[in-house]
C-alpha cells in the first residue's frame, strides 16, 4: 500500500510561483511524448504534473528530471488542456532554490514579490554602514570623474572578497544539500511513477569523469539545441552564458591591471583588449537577454510566461548593465554630480546580483550542472547523437 500525504501549501506555492495552471492537467501524457529531452524510461514531465497536483513535495524536490528540462515549451504548446507543464517545471525549479537555500530565511525572500522591499533594503543598509567606516568614503575634487577618489578602491575590494566568500560558502552548503537529496553521494535513487523506489544502474565512470561530461554538454548547450518550437533559446542562452564568461574574464583582466601592472584608476581606452572583451561580453549578454524577454512577452505566448524569479534576475541584470554604461558615459562627460550617485546605485544592484546568486535564478546554473552529472552517471541523459545511434 502506498500512503500519499499531499502538501497542499506546496501546491499553492507552486501555483503562485508560475505553475498556476497545473490543476488543468488530465494526465494524457502528450507532454512526455513530445518532450525532446525526456528519456523513454520514466519520462517527464507528465509524472511531475501528477506529483505536483498531489502535492508530493519531497518527490519533486529531489527529482533531477526537473533540471533536464530547458523550458523550450514544446510540451506547453501541445498540451490539450493548457496546463503549461513547461512553466510548472520552472516553478518547481524556482522552489528548489528556496528549499535547499542556506540560510533558508533568505531563500524565503525570493518566493514572493511581497518580500522585495526587504531584498532591496538589505544592500542599502549594508552600503550605508560600509560608507560610515572611516577612510571608505572620500571627497573627490576636480572636474574629472575618478571613482577611486569617491570610494576607496581597497575597501571595495575587501568588501567584494567578503561577499564572494559568503556566496561560495552558502552556495556549497546549498548544493551539497541538493546533491544529497537526489541521492548522488550514496548511489543514485530514482523513484518510479508508482511510488516504488529502485536503484538505478551506474553506467560510467567516477565524479570527475561525469563532471567533465556534464561540463562539455553545458559549454556546448547540447540539450538546448534540441528544442523544436523555441529554437531561439539555444542561441539566446548561448549569448547570455558566454557574455557572462567574457565579462568575468574582463573583470579578472582589470584586477590584473591594478595588481600586476600598478594601474591606479581603470579608465581604459576603447581599444584596450580587456575593454574589448568586456564590451563583446556585454553585447552578447544584453542581446541574449533582450531576445529572451522579447520572445517571452510577444503576443503568441509560445515561449512561456516569465515567473517573478525570472523577472527579478532579468531586471537586476538589465539595471546593472544600464547603470554601468551610464557610469562610463558620465565619466567621459565629466558629470561628477551624476556619476558618483550612479556608482552607489550600481553597487547596490551588483550586490543583489552576486550576493543573492545562490537564492536567485542564477543558482540554476549549479543545480542544473549537478542534475546533469547525476543523469550522465545513470545513463538517463545522453546526447542527441548518442541517442540516435
Ligand atoms: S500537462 Fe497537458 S499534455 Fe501533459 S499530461 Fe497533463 S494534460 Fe496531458
Ligand atoms: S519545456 Fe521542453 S524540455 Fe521542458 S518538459 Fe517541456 S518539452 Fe520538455
Amino acid at each position: 500500500m502506498v500512503r500519499i500525504e499531499p502538501d497542499i501549501r506546496f501546491v499553492k506555492d507552486l501555483m503562485k510561483m508560475g505553475g498556476g495552471d497545473l490543476k488543468k492537467c488530465f494526465q494524457c501524457a502528450t507532454c512526455s511524448v513530445i518532450c525532446p529531452q525526456s528519456p523513454d524510461e520514466n519520462p517527464f514531465p507528465r509524472k511531475e504534473m501528477i506529483w505536483a497536483q498531489w502535492g508530493l513535495k519531497d518527490k519533486l524536490l529531489r527529482d533531477p528530471d526537473i533540471y533536464l528540462c530547458h523550458q523550450c515549451n514544446d510540451c506547453s504548446i501541445n498540451c490539450p488542456r493548457g496546463a503549461k507543464p513547461g512553466e510548472v517545471l520552472n516553478a518547481i525549479r524556482n522552489y528548489t532554490f528556496y528549499e535547499y537555500s542556506t540560510p533558508k530565511f533568505i531563500g524565503k525572500l525570493f518566493t514572493s514579490p511581497a518580500y522585495f522591499p526587504i531584498l532591496i533594503a538589505i544592500p542599502i543598509i549594508l552600503l550605508y554602514a560600509f560608507l560610515q567606516i572611516p577612510g571608505v568614503l572620500l571627497s573627490p575634487e576636480g572636474e574629472h570623474v575618478v571613482y577611486g577618489n569617491f570610494i576607496n578602491h581597497l575597501a571595495i575590494e575587501v568588501a567584494g572578497m567578503l561577499v564572494g566568500a559568503y556566496v561560495i560558502v552558502v552556495a556549497l552548503l546549498s548544493f551539497y544539500k541538493y546533491w544529497k537529496a537526489v541521492g548522488m553521494s550514496s548511489g543514485p535513487v530514482f523513484e518510479v511513477e508508482r511510488g516504488v523506489e529502485g536503484k538505478t544502474t551506474m553506467v560510467s565512470g567516477g565524479f570527475w569523469y561525469e563532471f567533465w561530461n556534464a561540463l562539455k554538454d553545458i559549454l556546448r548547450h547540447t540539450k538546448f539545441s534540441e528544442c523544436a518550437e523555441n529554437r531561439y533559446r539555444y542561441l539566446a542562452h548561448l549569448g547570455v552564458f558566454y557574455g557572462f564568461i567574457l565579462l568575468g574574464i574582463s573583470t579578472l583582466g582589470a584586477v590584473a591591471y591594478m595588481y600586476l601592472f600598478g594601474v591606479k584608476e581603470l579608465a581604459l581606452p576603447l581599444y584596450d583588449p580587456v575593454k574589448i572583451l568586456g564590451n563583446i561580453g556585454f553585447l552578447l549578454l544584453f542581446g541574449g537577454m533582450s531576445w529572451i524577454v522579447y520572445r517571452r512577452l510577444s503576443a503568441s505566448g509560445t515561449a512561456g510566461k516569465p515567473s517573478y524569479q525570472d523577472w527579478f534576475f532579468i531586471t537586476d541584470l538589465y539595471l546593472v548593465a544600464i547603470t554601468g554604461i551610464l557610469m562610463e558615459a558620465s565619466r567621459l562627460a565629466g558629470a561628477t554630480d551624476i556619476a558618483y550617485p550612479l556608482y552607489l546605485v550600481h553597487l547596490v544592484l551588483v550586490f543583489m546580483l552576486l550576493a543573492y546568486a545562490p537564492y536567485s535564478k542564477f543558482a540554476h546554473l549549479m543545480y542544473r550542472g549537478l542534475a546533469y552529472m547525476w543523469a550522465k552517471k545513470t545513463g538517463r541523459l545522453v546526447g542527441a547523437k548518442e541517442a540516435s545511434e
